[in-house]
């Protein structure tokens, strides 16, 4: 049998990253593209292509043949530093819209029929997330449209249009909702990491016994997904040809001050929590994984605190050899 061919678009990122390395382990050839090499580590794409995807005649290039399987996670954004500011709403929005109509174009004219699209918890309305306890993000509840970033209204466009080539051009692209994903070989520090990465950064900077500061009260709940767990749902919605949109988060609803602690335990370090004044989005969030679980038999294995255990060990690393 010939063997399996993948395109991953966003490689040089870390969701994208990992994905080149699950699907080499899987037997595929892969083809990785981003405006960067990966960060921490070398890619195990066969090919890895420096291309601008706002460009509609180099995406057309890179899309050369008809791959088996495309995954589009390229996309401008950030964690709450990056995408609640307001600074950088008009190049998320014009950046991330554009890849995907030229990429979603460029795979029509090659005849691909499955694209993999990554869209985002940060769609749902903020309605629904004012109560940290009982947020409701079931995927039905996306609309009337609310998303409380412009970071969410460019994934929200973004999902009608893969949805609209799958009505109109016989295209079976699917669609997730990640839920913050996290895990080792991701951004760090620069502004651009997400609040576990950030958290574990700054616990295992502080001395035993210091102070680390905390955006907002820290009673903002949120729900944490592992890289692997991530990587499971993504290539089994996409292998199903189901469409969705589907989320793929954890269900274990944690607050920023018990995400906290949970580090601080994993350090073995004492540490006060500073609230201070900072960005934050909406007040509750958390995966509601009933649908995916219904139509794909799919539901997180590990507990969080597993996974904090090896992205603190790795992000531990990071900052002892910066020293
Ligand atoms: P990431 O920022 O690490 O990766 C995105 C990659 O896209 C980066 O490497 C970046 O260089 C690349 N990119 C940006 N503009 C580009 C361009 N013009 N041409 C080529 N490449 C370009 O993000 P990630 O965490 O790996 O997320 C992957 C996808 O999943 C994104 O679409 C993101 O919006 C979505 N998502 C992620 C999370 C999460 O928790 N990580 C949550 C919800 C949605």
């Amino acid at each position: 049998m010939a063997q399996k061919q993948a395109l991953v678009l966003g490689a040089g990122g870390f969701i994208g990253h990992h994905l080149v390395h699950r699907l080499k382990s899987e037997g595929f050839w892969v083809k990785g593209v981003d405006l960067k090499y990966p960060e921490f580590q070398e890619t195990d794409a066969d090919v890895f292509e420096i291309t601008d995807l706002r460009d509609a005649s180099e995406v057309r290039e890179i899309i050369d043949q008809k791959f088996d399987e495309v995954y589009q996670l390229a996309a401008d954004m950030g964690g709450a530093g990056y995408i609640f500011t307001g600074e950088n709403d008009a190049a998320i929005m014009h950046n991330s819209a554009i890849i995907n109509l030229n990429v979603l174009e460029a795979c029509r004219l090659q005849g691909i029929k499955h694209v993999f699209y990554s869209s985002s918890a940060c769609i749902y309305p903020e309605y629904n997330q004012m109560d940290p306890e009982n947020p409701l993000c079931s995927e039905d509840s996306a609309y009337p449209a609310a998303p409380d970033s412009e970071y969410g209204w460019e994934k929200l466009f973004s999902e009608r249009l893969y949805l609209s080539y799958n009505r109109n051009y016989d295209m079976s692209c699917s669609v997730a909702r990640f839920h913050n994903i996290f895990g080792p070989y991701g951004t760090w520090d620069g502004g651009k990491e997400k609040a576990p990465a950030a958290l574990c950064r700054k616990i295992a900077q502080a001395p035993d016994g210091g102070s680390i500061e905390i955006w907002g009260d820290g009673e903002q709940t949120r729900s944490f997904l592992y890289i692997s767990e991530c990587l499971d749902g993504m290539t089994r919605l996409l292998r199903s040809g189901l469409s969705g949109p589907y989320n793929i988060g954890s269900d274990e609803i944690v607050s920023i001050n018990t995400l906290a602690r949970y580090i601080m335990q994993i350090a073995g370090k004492e540490i006060e929590l500073r609230h201070i004044e900072g960005p934050l989005g909406v007040r509750g969030r958390t995966s509601d994984n009933t649908l995916i679980e219904k139509d794909l038999n799919w539901k997180p294995s590990m507990c969080l605190r597993a996974g904090l255990e090896q992205s603190f060990k790795w992000i531990n690393e990071q900052v002892k050899s910066q020293k």
